[in-house]
């Protein structure tokens, strides 16, 4: 019998290997393993373990043709693009590409962001002393790569959250001895979220436990498959430490750029992003700015933020004076009135008078907006999905166990064939803390928890930035809701809103009450019939109602900020002095 062709790319899940061939993904992953694979439905295998698996029921695999056309199309537009949108073509010139290096913490991205500084220092560079001011450049073959000096994804989400896009191609640095992390599957989620193309650095290959393989094999599960596995991701072995592989490095961003078309028009308008900026007691204010489009010069008026300026000394990454910053230039300036934040985007005006103009303007749009803090919130993305302004619901998964996290996933892409798509951000276990909500804030998504908790600064943080966190205990309930989000059908949400915070200073036994815990709110109030929360450290070590409510031995329906006071819990005794309390009330979001 002749075999049937099928196409597949270079990396499949399981889950969808099963579907293309109609078979159960059960039969599949079993027939895996009597090959010796052992993966689950949420798994990627790569082309040529697929191809066994399909020959078996008489299809022979064909590679697929790349769509990666296609998928650039939709999602977020990197703001370099939106910013060269309005320039004349024939003006748009190569610049350098703009790098930030991302990875799970001590994997040695501040050893590869001085290694490779070094490289250049050694190419020629007397003395080499550099300034740092967030961000320097180097050589390789004549060309200049700009690097983003503030290693790690807050400072990448920071400048996202605030619509800017700073960095042209994500360095991931993987190290070999220990394998992707927690923060190592943030940082792709990121990088995907922004659509930055991602070079991994497999760092720390001198350590004798080094295993490239294995982390090969994790990189390709997240789909990010080795080239030299038939994929599309490079994966260049490093060692930051013995300054091993750098020029690899440096040339696999050469490559990458190559192919990312990063263009510019020097001459056009001229704008770039805030990469840090602080108050300097003899010089003022001093900003270091990355040009994105245009040329800076010296004496230009410039906006960035809510501050502005006439630019009157412009120093280059070593700290010499220069009259002109072109495209993917990073350049320390002085004269702006105040400190922008980092993040903010920049642009020259034609006068003061300007200036002051959009800076006025702001300060009033942020008065309004403060009044209205627009919350991400299931209601209102389907409003926008109804104008036409989205397309997909950007979601953030996180769940008590790995086998909570498989159902939930695979029954929330059961809800993809709609209209609009159902894109999952990121998948992990864990409670949900600070960094899912700045992923959530930059990506416009919202947070999906299951039989876990947000921790106090998480939840600070999202109602800051008015992020949706979800909790369910059982999955019906989620889909359920998403489904009706979907539907634009969703009953008003109902969410927790903090009415304040306390902490306990003393714990004393009362004979009738049990114990008590001796309090001062720090924020807000304390209201008798109110739910509590009391945690311990970032644990939630109790979640319900008040038994008691005391001020100076007087049972009191609430207690205001600066006052002292005794709570009882409900069925509960086990407190503790440095435990954190909050108070809260459920609203309906109508
Ligand atoms: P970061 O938290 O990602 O910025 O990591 P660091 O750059 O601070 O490095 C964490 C630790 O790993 C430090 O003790 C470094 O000396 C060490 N380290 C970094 N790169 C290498 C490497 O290539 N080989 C070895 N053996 N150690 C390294």
């Amino acid at each position: 019998m002749m075999s049937k062709n099928i196409e597949l790319p270079a990396s499949i899940v399981i889950r969808d290997l099963a579907q293309k061939i109609e078979k159960s993904p059960i039969e599949i992953i079993k027939k895996l393993m009597t090959n010796g694979v052992m993966a689950t439905i949420n798994q990627a295998v790569d082309f040529d373990t697929a191809a066994i698996v399909v020959a078996e029921y008489g299809f022979e695999a064909v590679p697929e043709v790349q769509e990666e056309v296609k998928k650039e199309e939709t999602g977020e537009i990197p703001l370099w693009r939106r910013l060269i949108a309005d320039e004349d073509a024939s003006k748009l010139m190569a610049r350098p590409p703009v790098v930030t290096i991302l990875g799970h913490v001590d994997h040695g991205k501040t050893s590869l962001l001085d290694a490779v500084r070094q490289t250049d220092v050694a190419a020629g560079e007397a003395g080499g002393i550099t300034q740092h001011i967030g961000a320097y450049q180097v050589e390789k073959k004549g060309r200049t790569i700009t690097f983003l000096d503030t290693p790690g994804h807050a400072a990448f989400t920071a400048m996202r959250a605030r619509g800017a896009q700073g960095a042209d191609i994500v360095i991931l640095v993987v190290a070999a001895d220990d394998g992707v992390m927690p923060q190592t599957r943030e940082a792709i989620a990121h990088a995907k979220a922004a659509r930055v193309p991602i070079i991994v650095a497999l760092n720390k290959m001198d350590k004798p436990n080094a295993n490239p393989e294995r982390v090969k094999k994790q990189l390709a599960e997240l789909e990010l498959v080795p080239d030299d596995w038939g994929g599309n991701t490079m994966v260049i072995p490093v060692s930051a430490k013995q300054k091993q592989g750098i020029d690899d490095l440096l040339e696999g961003i050469l490559l990458v750029a190559d192919n990312a078309d990063i263009r510019a028009n020097p001459e056009g308008k001229v704008i770039g992003t805030v990469i840090e900026a602080e108050v300097d007691k003899s010089k003022g204010t001093i900003a270091t700015l990355l040009v994105q489009n245009g040329t800076l010069e010296s004496g230009n008026i410039v906006v960035a933020g809510k501050a502005f300026g006439r630019m009157k000394a412009i120093s280059d990454y070593k700290g010499r004076a220069v009259k002109k910053a072109g495209p993917s230039t990073p350049v320390a300036v002085m004269g702006l009135n105040d400190v922008p934040s980092a993040g903010d985007v920049f642009q020259v005006v034609g006068s003061e008078k300007e200036a002051r103009a959009i800076v006025a303007e702001r300060l009033e749009e942020e008065k309004s907006h403060a009044q209205a803090k627009k919350k991400v919130s299931l209601e209102d993305l389907f409003a926008s999905v109804q104008a036409g302004e989205t397309k997909e619901l950007n979601l953030i998964v996180k769940a008590d166990v790995q086998g909570s996290l498989e159902p939930i996933i695979s029954e929330l892409e059961k809800l993809n064939e709609g209209e609009i798509g159902i894109k999952i951000l990121y998948a992990e276990t864990g409670n949900i803390g600070e960094n899912d909500v700045m992923l959530a804030t930059a990506s416009k998504a919202i947070i999906i928890g299951f039989n876990v908790q947000a921790d106090v600064a998480a939840r600070k943080l999202a109602d800051a930035e008015g992020v949706s966190i979800r909790l369910y205990d059982i999955i019906y309930r989620m889909t359920e809701d998403i489904e009706k989000a979907l539907k634009g059908m969703l009953e008003p949400e109902v969410v927790e809103k903090v009415i304040g915070r306390a902490n306990v200073l003393a714990v004393f036994s009362a004979s009738k009450l049990g114990r008590v815990a001796g309090c001062r709110v720090t924020e807000g109030e304390l209201r008798r019939n109110a739910k509590v929360r009391l945690y311990r450290g970032t644990d939630l070590v109790f979640e319900g109602e008040m038994a008691s409510l005391r001020h100076e031995k007087e049972d009191v329906k609430e207690i205001r900020t600066g006052f002292e006071c005794g709570v009882g819990f409900k069925n509960f005794n086990d407190i503790q002095v440095g435990d954190y309390l909050i108070c809260y009330v459920l609203e309906k979001n109508a």
